[in-house]
């Protein structure tokens, strides 16, 4: 089993759509892949990469999170956690030792934790079981 995809129906499945100069023939659709997940697959995949998150209250000092920056993901080591009532600040050492913080909005902020071995394999598994809960449009099924 795994998170259910589907074919794409943009580049039936070849990855490859219109040519441009910035991303050459890479199918938009699906990202080259070819394929894409299916609703139920999608909202499977949501409750994957949320078991893989803390929420700002749940980071302490000291832990190694990964906060989302302009595409990517730094890791720090935290050392500075701040909030009031609508902005919150996480910082902290990156791995090449420099400090970095990030002040953002709201309180539904969420950063990547590290896994313990053989936990990504765990989670996925339960993302494949909450997956079969769902019903083909993504709702619980009662
Ligand atoms: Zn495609």
């Amino acid at each position: 089993m795994a998170l259910e995809r589907t074919t794409c129906s943009r580049c039936g499945g070849s990855g490859e759509y219109s040519f441009n100069m910035k991303d050459g023939s890479r199918c938009y659709g699906c990202n080259g892949k070819g394929t894409k997940l299916t609703k139920r697959g999608a909202v499977a995949m949501q409750h994957l990469v949320h078991s893989m998150e803390v929420s700002f209250e749940q980071v302490q000092l000291g832990d190694k999170v990964g906060i989302k920056v302009m595409g990517g993901i730094w890791w720090v080591t935290v050392n500075e956690l701040e909030s009031s009532s609508d902005t919150y600040t996480i910082g902290g050492l990156r791995l090449n030792g420099e400090q970095y913080a990030h002040t953002g909005r709201g309180s539904d902020a969420r950063f990547k934790r590290v896994l313990v071995e053989g936990e990504r394999a765990q989670l996925i598994e339960a993302a494949e079981q909450f997956q079969a809960t769902l019903t083909k449009q993504g709702k619980p099924r009662k």
